[in-house]
């Protein structure tokens, strides 16, 4: 892929916060983007520009239809070598080509795809905050930009990749999170779209965030569509108990996102010699399991927290705590292996890390 590099004068470049603690979650962003057309069944003009907005029909497809996919990975400060890493970014890669497909949307190609982040990624090495707990936060994207109101899949797309240096997602940092368990609204249904990662999945979740937030809870647990029984993730992240000494997590029947950070926890537990079981528990055994005590621990694990204990469920007008809100073992032992191998700080015996040349 032959990229035109436009650079931004160094004069006009931002710079990283001094105190990397201020970062938050997606405020500010970095002086470059990459981005690629698709016009007449051709991906055309790959570039590195300085980060700019988008010009856009107002009949743009994306905007009437929300016919748009995205990812969500980062880049890591390696502690051991002061390089960069990304994440096991072709498994983003790979997503974004089912979700494209579920979309009917033109899948970006792998190879151009590891390649823009490799090229954006080393051009923005700078951004890469050092401080515990950040990292560079990787948006790619892909949106139908045919001007044309018929309901139909576009012919043209942007895809296009920002950079985001982030802290942790939640303010409250590696403690104990309050989850609202929603009784009523639904994530997705077999059939529907829950496993691509596409706007319109989130834009239908936040009602209940409303929700959720107005209970003091940072994010929503969804549960099957069908019974309103069966848990499946919640907000951005996957969802994992520790019931009777086994870790259990929903399974991917098409309805819970295939998240790249559960399949990571997964194999790290199963190698700590865990018993780990993809069958979706109920929210009626995870009650119980509270009250006997059998249940001693839960977490969500998605990028963007990588993993966050859960101290509280609140389900209909109930709190329910759990392991009296301290983080578990189990929970510190796979947040410890798995930002230990992001950050460079134990040895990679996976070859997960993809350094930035
Ligand atoms: C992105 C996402 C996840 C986590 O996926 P990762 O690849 O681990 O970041 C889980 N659930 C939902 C709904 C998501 O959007």
């Amino acid at each position: 892929m032959n990229v035109e590099i436009t650079l931004k004068d160094d004069s006009k470049r931002g710079t990283l916060p001094k105190d990397e603690n201020t970062l938050g979650f997606g405020r500010i962003f970095t002086d470059h983007m990459f981005i690629h057309e698709f016009k007449e069944g051709m991906w055309q003009n790959p570039k590195i520009e300085p980060y700019r907005n988008l010009s856009l029909s107002p009949a743009a497809l994306v905007l009437h239809y929300a016919q748009e996919i995205f990812e969500g990975m980062k880049a890591f400060h390696q502690q051991n070598n002061k390089g960069v890493s990304l994440f096991r970014p072709e498994l983003n890669a790979q997503r974004m080509v089912d979700s494209a497909i579920r979309m009917d949307m033109a899948p970006y190609p792998i190879d151009y795809f590891l390649e823009a982040l490799q090229k954006l990624v080393g051009i923005e090495r700078k951004w890469v905050p050092s401080l515990v707990g950040t990292s560079l936060y990787i948006r790619p994207t892909m949106i139908a930009s045919q001007e044309a109101l018929g309901l139909k899949s576009s012919k043209e797309y942007l895809f296009y990749v920002i950079l985001t240096p982030v802290g942790p997602y939640f303010s409250e940092g590696f403690k104990p999170i309050k989850i609202f368990v929603e009784p009523f609204f639904v994530r997705a249904v077999l059939g529907g779209t829950g496993e691509a990662k596409t706007g319109g999945n989130y834009s239908s979740s936040l009602l209940a965030l409303k929700k959720a937030f107005d209970a003091g809870c940072s994010q929503v647990m969804w549960l099957d569509a069908i019974e309103h029984k069966y848990i499946e993730e919640v907000g951005t992240m996957n969802q994992f108990f520790v019931l009777d000494e086994v870790i259990y997590t929903a399974p991917l029947t098409g309805t819970v996102l295939r998240g790249v950070t559960r399949e990571s926890v997964i194999q790290l537990a199963k190698d700590q010699g865990y018993k780990v079981k993809e069958e979706a528990l109920s929210i009626d055994q995870v009650i119980e399991g509270i009250h006997s005590g059998n249940l001693s621990e839960a977490f969500g694990a998605g990028t963007a927290a990588s993993i966050a204990p859960v101290g509280e469920l609140f389900y209909k007008d109930k709190k329910y705590h759990i392991n009296s809100l301290n983080v578990g073992p189990i929970t510190q032992k796979l947040y410890d292996l798995l930002t230990g191998i992001q950050y460079g700080r134990i040895q990679d015996p996976y070859g997960w890390n993809v350094p930035i040349k």
